[in-house]
């Protein structure tokens, strides 16, 4: 079965608690009555609180966490863990984000190991892949998607139930004002699938959403959204704003 249209927003390093109540207050979603995309938030863990305080019922709109640590807890300084975010109201935690992996090095084995926790704790893994610049003039996209997702399906260790999202984000596309054209990401999402196919069986690979990102905006996230195998967006810079947020979920509303 399709899933429901999923739109994400990333605020990053951005989004205090107090800019967030002023987003919820300016976010009108005026729906009509039928179903909704899912629409979903990642604010810093600082409004994490305020987020889930502020945001509106209807449409209901989950808050998610943009890392986690993989240990339960302890001497971590710094960190957060899959139980902590969850015991705060956490229900989904962005994994393997571009910036995670280039400005802070982390790895394939950080992602599995960050997979496992959040199932653990309950989390939905919202887990990104995607290659840069360089990769793709190397020809190399199918090799590095495919070997990102590779690396953390092991981590749903055999767990048929298991719920997880993807994100294919070109890291060329992000924060950059470079679109993948909705060829591009058919082509990519295509690829995933397949794997997921593969892998965890039809039944479960179509019910698995797959979300594009790069530069999604509301003037292209229409187009985006229709393309075959794309479930869905996650948005960094346009979900800053409530009604470029709103736009981009509107633009969802016929797939739903
Ligand atoms: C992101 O951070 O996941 C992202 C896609 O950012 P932007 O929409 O700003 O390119």
């Amino acid at each position: 079965m399709k899933p429901r249209p999923v739109i994400a927003g990333n605020w990053k390093m951005n989004m205090n608690p107090q800019e967030v109540r002023e987003f919820f207050r300016s976010f009108r979603p005026d729906f009509p009555p039928g179903p909704n995309p899912e629409l979903l938030l990642f604010p810093p863990f600082v409004s994490l609180a305020a987020a889930l305080e502020a945001r509106p019922w209807e449409p209901q709109v989950e808050v998610g966490v943009q890392n986690i640590f993989w240990e339960d807890s302890g001497a971590f300084t710094g960190e957060v863990s899959a139980p902590l975010a969850r015991a705060s109201g956490a229900t989904h935690v962005l994994i393997g984000h571009s910036e995670r992996r280039h400005v802070f090095g982390e790895e394939n084995e950080d992602v599995v190991r960050k997979v496992g926790a959040a199932l653990k704790a309950g989390l939905v893994p919202v887990v990104c892949v995607g290659e840069t610049l360089a990769e793709r003039r190397a020809d190399r996209l199918r090799e590095v998607i495919l070997g990102q997702l590779d690396a953390f399906l092991p981590a749903l260790s055999g767990d048929t139930d298991a719920a997880f999202l993807l994100a294919y984000e070109p890291v060329w596309a992000i924060g950059t004002g470079e679109t993948a054209t909705p060829e591009d990401a058919s082509q990519a999402h295509g690829m995933l699938r397949s794997r997921l196919r593969e892998k965890l069986g039809d039944a479960r690979a179509d019910a698995t959403p797959i979300l594009y990102g790069g530069s999604v905006k509301p003037d292209n996230a229409a187009e985006l959204l229709r393309a075959p195998d794309v479930n869905g967006v996650l948005v960094g810079g346009a979900s800053l704003d409530p009604a470029s947020f709103l736009a981009i979920a509107r633009a969802a509303l016929p797939l739903t």
